[in-house]
């Protein structure tokens, strides 16, 4: 059975993921969680975007 490098638990099988452009192979649970860290770093950038650019509006 493969085992999955970030929780170490053994699997039934593993998911390649791509966060910031590298591929990764997790179990579906750290799938989730990498997948959710990954848009909310995504969302991040966005906002400090958005901030930057209203700035000068104002
Ligand atoms: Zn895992």
């Amino acid at each position: 059975m493969p085992e999955c490098p970030s929780c170490e638990d053994e699997v039934d099988e593993l998911h390649v993921v791509k966060i910031h452009g590298k591929k990764r192979k997790l179990c579906e649970d750290c799938l989730e969680v990498a997948q959710e860290e990954a848009e909310i770093a995504e969302m991040s950038e966005d906002a400090i975007r958005d901030m930057m650019g209203y700035k000068g509006s104002w």
